[in-house]
């Protein structure tokens, strides 16, 4: 089959698209024939490769895919071949306390599937092969590349803010990188809760698409100060939940921004790792840090339920061939994309 694949890290210019072996489903597996397939930070990361991260080469990225069941391991049961399903990246035994208390990302077999998972085992390829159960019912309202753009987006922003950080009716939740992968989801996370969103953008184009999916209030980052921008519209008081990712560069506006008593969420560090937190607020605001990692499979479920009704809808940028995903990462690296961008295999 055709696949996206690397074998050394560094810039997009790694990336090749070409054979590589098909995956052969295992017992208790399930290979799914890839729809559409969606880009996450996690593939700029595996590419350019992380301190103390070993990735197993071959490596195909994508940790968001969605298909149809083409065949299935011979102890398969309520999966079948021609179901249409997307798949949940959590990968984990399935067996051990953490998991069977629903805590699966404290499994000590936990990966996240096409960013730990190796070699040439990730959804940006022709075929994937994952546990069948990790193969989702893709929600009947959804296309095969709506459906591929959500999982690893929308389980994580929904873990953050409603499973972490119990986000509640009325609380101003600041929600940086508005326009992003997580942040679309935030946003009409927040709605669903009734809570209000203040979206941080860095371009007008930006601002507008997080008002038309519900953004409360949003700021632009390029030409407006954050912290000054959360004083007038909390009346002073700051908020609730800060949603965080950015990392570095955003921390200490975040823990400014908070209200007393609020709550920091994070599951991430777009622009660094070495986050500068001033410890005075932290006791004397008496502030809450929430660290957060992915989702188990019954938030994403419950996430998708809101999907089903409507009440939160998939935000694409773009849909690209398969074969384009160095033009992607780019894209993305760039903070070009509003959403997410979709991968499409030639022969889908
Ligand atoms: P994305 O779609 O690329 O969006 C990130 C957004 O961050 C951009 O749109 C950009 O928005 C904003 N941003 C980037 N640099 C910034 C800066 N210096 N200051 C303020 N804003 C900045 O990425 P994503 O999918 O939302 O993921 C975001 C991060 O979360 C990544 O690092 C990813 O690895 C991590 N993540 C972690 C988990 C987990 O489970 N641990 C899951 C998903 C994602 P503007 O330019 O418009 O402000």
């Amino acid at each position: 089959m055709k696949a996206v694949v690397f074998e050394q890290h560094g810039g997009p210019e790694v990336l090749q698209y070409r054979e590589v072996p098909d995956p052969k489903p295992g017992p208790n597996d399930v290979l799914i024939k890839v729809k559409a397939a969606s880009a996450n930070y996690n593939d700029i990361w595996a590419r350019r490769g992380l301190p103390g991260v070993k990735f197993d080469m071959p490596h195909v990225s994508g940790s968001d895919a969605a298909g149809v069941v083409a065949a299935v391991g011979s102890e398969v049961r309520g999966v079948k071949p021609g179901d249409e399903v997307l798949v949940h990246p959590s990968m984990s035994c399935r067996a051990c306390e953490a998991c069977t208390s629903g805590q699966e990302f404290f499994c000590r077999d936990f990966k996240i599937w096409g960013f730990q998972t190796g070699p040439n085992d990730g959804g940006h390829a022709e075929y994937a092969r994952v546990p069948a159960v990790n193969a989702v019912p893709k929600p009947k309202n959804l296309t095969f590349e709506q459906a591929a753009s959500l999982p690893l987006v929308l389980m994580t922003a929904w873990r953050m803010l409603v499973s972490r950080a119990q986000v509640k009716p009325g609380d101003f939740v600041l929600v940086w990188g508005g326009a992003g992968g997580l942040g679309t989801m935030a946003i009409q996370i927040c709605k669903v809760f009734n809570a209000r969103a203040i979206a941080v953008v860095s371009s007008d184009e930006k601002a507008k698409r997080c008002q038309e999916l519900g953004a409360a209030y949003v700021v632009n980052r390029s030409k407006q100060d954050v912290a000054e921008q959360v004083r007038n519209i909390t009346n002073r008081r700051g908020v609730d939940i800060v949603f965080e990712h950015v990392g570095q560069a955003t921390f200490p506006t975040s823990i400014r921004s908070l209200r007393w008593g609020g709550s920091l969420v994070t599951c991430g560090a777009t622009s660094g790792f070495e986050a500068v937190t001033d410890v005075r607020f932290l006791w004397n605001k008496q502030l809450n840090f929430h660290g957060s990692h992915m989702g188990n499979k019954a938030e994403l479920l419950a996430a998708l339920r809101f999907v089903e009704s409507g009440h939160i809808k998939p935000v694409i940028d773009r849909v690209l061939p398969l074969k384009e995903v160095p033009q992607g990462q780019e894209l993305m690296e760039q903070d070009k994309v509003v959403g997410k961008l979709v991968y499409v295999p030639e022969a889908a």
